[in-house]
């Protein structure tokens, strides 16, 4: 890839710093940089969900209470349909990491 600036050849790097989140992209010498789009958008994504309560309504499907997650939370944290979690009850809350 060609920096935009300078014209001359970026290099890639797999670690570089971005809102507080490593991610890969492309780096000049001229300071001028470009992230993988996918990864970055991911990183702002995530970042506006940590600033916010998300509200959601429990369903129920036989015994099961339901939990459906917006699709923005499905795409900040790259969930898959199938992938497990891991469930933990904490005194009034619920936290649910990808396993
Ligand atoms: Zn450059």
């Amino acid at each position: 890839m060609k920096c935009s600036k300078c014209k001359k050849q970026m290099r890639y790097a797999k670690a570089m710093d971005f809102n507080g989140y490593k991610i890969s992209g492309w780096k000049c010498l001229c300071g001028e940089a470009y992230y993988e789009p996918e990864e970055a958008q991911r990183i702002l994504l995530l970042n506006k969900l940590k600033k916010e309560a998300i509200k959601a309504k429990l369903g129920r499907i036989k015994s099961n209470l339901i939990l459906r997650l917006p699709i923005d939370v499905e795409h900040a944290l790259g969930l898959e349909q199938g992938e497990e979690v891991l469930i933990s009850v904490e005194q009034n809350a619920i936290k649910v990491v990808p396993a």
